[in-house]
């Protein structure tokens, strides 16, 4: 099928200077939040939502509008909004593009989704390696201010938004959302059990809701063009476009906003990012961020659509979606070695909290390395699968952690020796005989 380009966030991404808010409002910019807050009113903003069934872009793929109507439309006293831009999934980079590139689509996303949800004030949590982008938001949120979208008195409609940043504390799991929370509260970043749920108790033990930055850069776009032109475009489900980052070993790596379903991750890899670096052959691909379970060369034909695939849609195709972060190996690669670098990756950043992670992703590693380095043992295959599915079976709803980073190594984990599992062995067999400590 031909490959539907889709650009909604990043049909301006090579417009100068867009940071400045002159050249974004020649371009539409603040329309959006103009028509929010004057024409509609919070729950007409929330409806519109609701209607064009945006779905959160983070990875879990869950209604927007539905979570943006369990915040109370009566608060006893501050409610907040938190915007995920701590994006440190290995292979995903696209918040980081849509904030360096576009900031004040972001900003006017943010505080029409604060006027919905009546949110007196926003956080946005940028991981703290993104410092340029960090001081460029912080400028954006100052000209916005001064232009009177922002602050007390917004527009001289009596509603009062503040829109703060907080750089992140430099670990995987601060991006987990009750994980964020608890480091915006100035905490370690140890995720909390649910229920409560951040629109019960949230930030500061305030109702809150978190979105990430794709997904609230959405809402100027739908507001100002409404639910139905936003439905015009992807899947029945999961209407719109999605932004796909491609990275390894491809001709051109980069982002690309594409219609949902509207193409194949075959023609993603070959037609967007120009195919396999020095015409190799591809043998592998991490299709949404390196926590969704790696594909093989014949799985290519799959269609982008969320629908379709396991999770999030519980679709026929055994796989899952996740955050469009395509990690692509060619046939140079060994695959044990990709594993051992992603499971090196997952043993740093557990926060520790709870056994099952603290306990088996070290355990997990140490076997991976020692498979890696000749001297594994022809029980640790079973070893390896019995660790991984105490903690979470392959892409079911089980799990025995606290929160989802569980899952987020034993689901690859558990992926790589699916789909790799003889070249495990022979590196055990290429090893047998080798004294092990
Ligand atoms: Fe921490 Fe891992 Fe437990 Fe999550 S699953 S709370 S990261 S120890």
């Amino acid at each position: 099928m031909p490959i539907k380009e889709c650009k909604i966030l990043t049909a301006l991404q090579d417009v100068d200077g867009l940071a400045d808010i002159q050249v974004y409002k020649q371009h539409g910019g603040y329309e959006a939040l103009e028509k929010a807050l004057k024409t509609m009113s919070p729950d007409d903003v929330i409806t519109e939502v609701q209607e064009s069934a945006l779905a959160g872009r983070g990875g879990a793929w869950f209604s927007t509008g539905m979570k943006w109507s369990f915040m109370p439309k009566e608060p006893d006293g501050p409610s907040y909004l938190c915007v995920n831009c701590d994006e440190s999934e290995p292979g995903t980079f696209k918040d980081r593009q849509l904030v360096n590139r576009n900031p004040h689509q972001l900003l006017e996303g943010v505080i029409i989704a604060c006027y919905a949800i009546r949110a007196r004030a926003a956080y946005i949590y940028i991981r703290g390696e993104m410092w340029e982008e960090l001081e460029q938001m912080e400028q954006v949120i100052g000209q916005a201010k001064e232009a009177g979208y922002l602050g007390q008195n917004v527009l001289g409609t009596g509603v009062d938004i503040d829109v703060f940043t907080h750089p992140g504390a430099g670990a995987y799991i601060c991006g987990e959302e009750t994980g964020l929370m608890q480091s915006l509260e100035g905490k370690r970043a140890e995720p909390r059990v649910k229920p409560p749920f951040p629109a019960q108790k949230g930030i500061f033990d305030r109702p809150t809701t978190i979105n990430n930055v794709q997904t609230i850069s959405y809402v100027p776009h739908i507001v100002k063009n409404g639910a139905s032109w936003f439905k015009e475009m992807g899947s029945e489900r999961y209407p719109g476009s999605f932004i796909y980052c491609v990275s390894g070993h491809v001709k051109n790596p980069g982002i690309f906003e594409l219609e949902i379903g509207g193409c194949t991750l075959r023609e993603i890899i070959y037609e967007c990012a120009g195919g396999i670096r020095d015409d190799n052959e591809l043998k592998a691909v991490i299709p949404g961020g390196s926590s969704t379970p790696v594909l093989t060369a014949d799985q290519l034909d799959i269609e982008m659509n969320p629908e379709l695939w396991a999770i999030p849609g519980r679709g026929e195709f055994q796989g899952m979606f996740g955050t469009g972060g395509i990690i692509v190996m060619d046939d140079t690669t060994d695959m044990v070695d990709a594993c051992l670098n992603l499971m090196n990756f997952y043993a740093h950043e557990s926060c520790g909290q709870c056994t099952p992670c603290r306990e088996g992703i070290p355990w997990v590693r140490d076997i991976v390395w020692r498979i890696a380095h000749g001297q594994g043992r022809p029980d640790d295959l079973d070893t390896l699968e019995s660790v991984c599915n105490n903690v979470s079976p392959l892409l079911t709803p089980a799990m025995s952690t606290i929160c989802l980073f569980g899952p987020s190594w034993s689901w690859p984990m558990l992926g790589f020796i699916k789909a790799f599992r003889s070249e495990f062995e022979a590196h055990i067999q290429k090893g047998a005989g080798v004294t092990t400590a």
